[in-house]
């Protein structure tokens, strides 16, 4: 039988629909600082569609496009500045910005993204804090795919700051014995066929075949590639889908969720704000 499609595009809609629901009831609008250097084309892009969404459900984007030298100073400001109360820095820089460097730059209460050390560190410790966007909206599509993941076999295939590592983690949390693959795992079709959960995050278009797949297992494509034949994810979807319980389709999977998880994160930022003035 062929896989259930997780629908990231329905899920995405859905959560947009709550978070304009809960900016319409503050105060004053979430700000968003989105900070895009360099000339990427594809980053023009994603940035450009990020503050669309904002502005779809109320949040108040503010743009900015320093020079690779001023990043720095922007990012004091942004951090100083009231009316902000988070801050996208678009990766990658460009050569000779340093991301990790930068992105350490951003106040954590305004780390939208999540990949600041302190973010990181409270998520590898199991506490509160900002959750990357992309792994937090795996996890809402397994949660809305009503994916039991209590004492469920987990298997990520990646393991970048970005995306591996922060999912293995939240999929811990949620008490799946979780197996982390990466380029020098040894027998990658072993591992994988042990998932009732399988997440592919490795940047290698069709790397995951029918035959690594258990039966019934629930795949999420994380795989974002760009290939003569279009846009492909890292699963073979079509051998996949006979296979698999259920399967998240590239694109119109993760990619979406990755998008509604900053509205998200921006609005618990802003509200983590205003409960904190005194
Ligand atoms: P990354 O930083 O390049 O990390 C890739 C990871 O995959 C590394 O840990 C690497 O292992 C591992 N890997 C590479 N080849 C492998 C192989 N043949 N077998 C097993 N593991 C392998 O990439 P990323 O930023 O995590 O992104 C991963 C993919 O997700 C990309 O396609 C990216 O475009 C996509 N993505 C999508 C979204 C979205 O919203 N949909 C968001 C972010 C990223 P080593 O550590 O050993 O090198």
């Amino acid at each position: 039988m062929a896989a259930r499609v997780i629908d990231g595009k329905a899920v995405a809609a859905a959560v947009r629909e709550r978070v304009a629901g809960e900016v319409a009831a503050m105060p004053t609008a979430p700000g968003l600082a989105t900070v895009l250097v360099g000339e990427d084309p594809a980053s023009a892009v994603y940035v450009r569609m990020k503050r669309e969404d904002s502005a779809q459900v109320g949040i108040e984007s503010f743009h900015h496009e320093p020079a690779p030298g001023e990043v720095a100073e922007l990012l004091a400001e942004l951090n100083a500045e009231p009316r902000i109360n988070g801050i996208l820095l678009q990766l990658p820089l460009p050569d000779g910005v340093d991301d990790a460097e930068m992105t350490a730059l951003i106040d954590p209460r305004k780390d939208v993204d999540g990949l600041t050390p302190l973010s990181a560190g409270l998520l590898a410790q199991g506490r509160p804090g900002q959750v990357p966007c992309t792994p937090a909206g795996v996890m809402e599509l397994l949660a809305h795919a009503g994916v039991e993941l209590e004492g469920a076999e987990a298997v990520v295939v990646g393991r970048s700051q970005l995306v591996g590592k922060p999912l293995a983690a939240l999929l811990l949390a949620a008490n799946a014995t979780v197996t982390h693959c990466h380029s020098r795992t040894r027998d990658l079709a072993a591992s994988c066929r042990r998932a009732d959960v399988l997440i592919a995050a490795a940047g290698v278009p069709g790397l995951i075949t029918a035959d690594m797949v258990r039966e019934g297992a629930t795949v999420i494509d994380v795989g974002t590639n760009r290939t003569d034949e279009g846009l492909t994810g890292d699963v073979d979807f079509d051998g996949v889908s006979g296979v698999a319980g259920a399967i998240t389709p590239v694109p119109g999977g993760v990619g979406p969720m990755t998008r509604a998880m900053l509205l998200v994160n921006t609005v618990a930022a802003a509200k983590a704000q205003l409960e904190a003035v005194p």
